[in-house]
C-alpha cells in the first residue's frame, strides 16, 4: 500500500540549487532519476542544500520521490536547474522554448527551466526504481494536477527530462517507454494506484479500505483511501478477493453485495458523482 506521504524541507535560496526566481507559469512536469543508486530524498536535501553549494555545480529539482515518501525541495512556485543542462541543450520540445529577459539563462533555444516543476525518481542501491517509487510518483502527479489544473492534460503535461533535450533520463524509462507510459496511465487513473490484484490463498482480514463503483468514482475514491491511508478497489475486484475488511467506505453504487466482505459499511454514495464527492468531503470534515 503506497500512499503519498508529502513532506516538504525546503533548501536554503542559493545561486546553485535555489536562486529563488519565479516560475514564469507552470506549464508541465518534467521527470528524472537521481543517477544516484542508494541515496534517498533526505540525502538529497543534503546534497542540493549543502554540497552542491561547495562544490559549485547547478542543478536541481522540486520535488525528490523515494520508497517512503516525496520531499519537497524548493516551493513550486520558484524555478531551478532541472533540465535545460546549462541552458544550453537544444530543445525538442517547442512548447517549452521559455525566453525572457529577466533570467540570464533564458537565451539561445530557450529555457524549459522558466516553465517547469522538476520531479526526481530516486534509486535502489542497484540502480533500479522501486515500484513503491514509480507508484508514489504516480500520487505526487495527481497531487500536482489537483494544485495545477493545466496538468490534467496528463499525457501532454508530463515529460521525461528525455522528451525535453534528449537527455538520458529517467534512463529505466528511456530504455523501457512502456515504463513511463505506465506511470502516466496511474497517474490518469487508467491503472489503479494501489489495487490489490492478487486473489490471496486464505481469507485476510484488513482494518479498512475504500470501494469505488466505477471510473467515475475513481479519482474521489483515490483521494479518500490516501486521506485514510488505506487501500482502493473495484466492485469486480474486491468480489474476486478472498478478504474481509473491518471498515468498508463505499464510494458510489449501492451496498448490495458488500455485507459479506465486511463488518461495518460506511456508505458514501450520492445520486450521482458530484453529490457522491460531496458526501466524501464533508465526510472528511472539509
Ligand atoms: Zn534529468
Amino acid at each position: 500500500m503506497v500512499v503519498l506521504n508529502y513532506q516538504k524541507k525546503h533548501i536554503r535560496k542559493n545561486e546553485f540549487s535555489r536562486p529563488g526566481y519565479k516560475l514564469l507559469r507552470v506549464q508541465a512536469v518534467m521527470d528524472h532519476y537521481t543517477a544516484n543508486p542508494g541515496a534517498d530524498a533526505e540525502d538529497h536535501f543534503e546534497y542540493f542544500d549543502k554540497t552542491i553549494i561547495q562544490i559549485k555545480r547547478y542543478a536541481g529539482a522540486h520535488i525528490f520521490v523515494d520508497r517512503y515518501k516525496a520531499l519537497e525541495l524548493i516551493p513550486l512556485d520558484e524555478g531551478t536547474f532541472g533540465g535545460n543542462d546549462g541552458g544550453n541543450a537544444t530543445l525538442k520540445l517547442q512548447t517549452l522554448r521559455a525566453r525572457d529577459p529577466r533570467y540570464p539563462t533564458s537565451t539561445g533555444d530557450g529555457n524549459a527551466n522558466l516553465l517547469c516543476i522538476h520531479v526526481e525518481m530516486c534509486l535502489e542501491p542497484d540502480g533500479t526504481i522501486h515500484p513503491d517509487t514509480i507508484k508514489r510518483t504516480a500520487l505526487v502527479h495527481q497531487m500536482l494536477q489537483r494544485k495545477f489544473p493545466q496538468l490534467k492534460d496528463t499525457y501532454n503535461r508530463f515529460v521525461r527530462h528525455f522528451d525535453v533535450t534528449g537527455k538520458n533520463c529517467p534512463a529505466p524509462m528511456v530504455k523501457n517507454p512502456s515504463l513511463y507510459k505506465n506511470l502516466l496511465d496511474m497517474t490518469h487513473g487508467l491503472i489503479p494506484i494501489n489495487l490489490v490484484s492478487k486473489p490471496k490463498e486464505e481469507e485476510e482480514m484488513i482494518k479498512m479500505a475504500v470501494v469505488v463503483y466505477s471510473d467515475a468514482d475513481l479519482s474521489v475514491g483515490y483521494d479518500l483511501a490516501n486521506e485514510k491511508k488505506c487501500g482502493l478497489y473495484n466492485r469486480k475486484s474486491l468480489a474476486n478477493e478472498k478478504l474481509k475488511i473491518n471498515e468498508l467506505m463505499v464510494v458510489g453504487g449501492s451496498t448490495e453485495g458488500l455485507k459479506d466482505k465486511t463488518n461495518r459499511i460506511i456508505d458514501l454514495s450520492g445520486a450521482n458523482r458530484w453529490d457522491t464527492r460531496k458526501k466524501v468531503i464533508s465526510y472528511l470534515g472539509k
